[in-house]
């Protein structure tokens, strides 16, 4: 029977292997939403099945199927590892120093559109499944893939949907490939939610503005001001959260470096990114909408940050401002004790030989979805955060390679 250490070399020696099926992947434009994701999943499902693996394509929408494969036996510890092959367009061709779908190879990095999120977290994924296969590993479980090509336009006929058709069902833990710095486990996170904020008025001729009619952009602009108030509303962390919240906090400082961030973490933050309002220029506006992003920490309480919401608007001294929201996606969490945080934390530990903290992140993904049905979920993969969803992104070979072994050790750990 093949150990973890057996395993181990037989990474190493095909390191090659893995360094080529990125830039492969990378080869393959999968922008979304402007191009098609047949190919990429084509060459997905062929990989598997060129290794032995039996994969299967299932779609809620044509344009964005979804693959899932499995090894190991029906029985026992149950792992699905998941990642998406959709990759934000390229934008401005221009603004790039090499060929976004190259798959560019240099003597450190492999270099083009989607190499950090997340082609090398998607190859990391399956070769560990081939070599797992093709060594005839005994698995006490199971490893489920689920690679979907619906993430970065709102995945709902990604993630989501894989979840709510019950493909998720049985499982013990859950490993999202996204890109993650090498020192963080990503073991919860904050939920986004739309607030709007609707101001009525009266409309008047724009020449008398001045004294006739009830100016609805004025008023809202005054409760806009305010926004800023719902920052205080806080979130509640159990005694087993702290340790991951006071890690979230420094990973917060160190790396967005200014005065206070900190408390993004575990406050409610509040952007107003859309504001509607007005007809014509030359009348008075009689309505006006603004859109808010609301983030909501693990444990919040949406009573307290409704009554917040009415006092921001009682004190803007303004008649006719209501509000909309439906709190749906909560701050989510995995308990740091969970046998996979613990594991990968040990493997990714010895293979970086530096301190790894499991933490939560600031923004949202896909892990949600597992969490909400119950299963343990973390993220962890290779990535360089500097190119995503901008120009020239690339990942260093050197985090390709270690994120494979840090897979290939805990699947072994959690399964051998
Ligand atoms: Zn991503």
């Amino acid at each position: 029977m093949i150990t973890k250490e057996e395993l181990l070399k037989l990474a190493k020696e095909r390191e090659d292997e893995l360094i080529k099926l990125t830039s492969d992947l990378i080869k393959i434009n999968s922008e979304n939403p402007t191009g098609s994701q047949r190919e990429i999943i084509d060459f997905v499902k062929k990989y598997l099945e060129d290794a032995g693996i039996e994969a299967q394509e299932v779609a809620a929408n044509e344009k964005y199927p979804c693959v899932l494969a499995k090894i190991g036996s029906d029985e026992g510890y149950s792992i699905i590892i998941n990642g998406h092959v959709d990759v934000v367009p390229a934008g401005d061709l221009t603004k790039w120093d090499f060929d976004p779908f190259g798959g560019e190879i240099t003597d450190t990095q492999i270099l083009g559109r989607g190499t950090s999120d997340m082609k090398a977290g998607v190859a990391c994924a399956i070769f560990t499944m081939k070599l797992l296969k093709e060594s005839k590993a005994q698995l006490k479980g199971n490893i489920r893939l689920h690679i979907v090509s619906d993430e970065e336009t709102g995945g709902e006929f990604g993630t989501k949907w894989l979840c709510e058709q019950g493909y998720a069902k049985g499982a013990d833990a859950c490993l999202v490939a996204e890109p993650t710095s090498n020192s963080t486990i990503e073991i919860g996170q904050k939920g986004s939610n739309e607030l709007v904020l609707k101001a009525y008025g009266v409309s008047a001729h724009g020449s008398l503005g001045n004294y006739k009619g009830d100016n609805a952009i004025l008023k809202l602009s005054k409760v806009l001001q305010n926004i800023g108030r719902l920052h205080n509303v806080k979130g509640k962390f159990t005694e087993d959260q702290e340790e991951a919240l006071s890690n979230s906090k420094l990973i917060a400082q160190e790396k967005l470096n200014h005065p206070g961030i900190e408390n993004v973490i575990d406050r409610v933050t509040a952007n107003v990114g859309i504001i509607k309002g007005g007809n014509k220029l030359n009348m008075v506006p009689d309505y006006c909408e603004a859109k808010v992003d609301v983030r909501l920490p693990i444990g919040v309480d949406t009573e307290e940050l409704n009554r917040e919401i009415e006092n921001m608007i009682k004190d803007s001294n303004v008649e006719g401002v209501e509000y909309e929201a439906d709190w749906k996606n909560f701050g989510n969490s995995t308990p740091i004790n969970a046998s996979i945080v613990q594991s990968l934390k040990k493997n990714a530990e010895e293979i970086w030989r530096i301190k790894v903290l499991p933490a939560y992140q600031w923004a949202s993904s896909d892990a949600r979805y597992y969490r909400e049905l119950g299963i343990p979920t973390i993220q962890y993969g290779p990535s360089n955060t500097e190119g995503i969803h901008s120009y020239n992104e690339n990942v260093d070979i050197e985090d390709v390679l270690n994120a494979s072994k840090i897979y290939l050790m805990t699947f072994c750990d959690l399964l051998l």
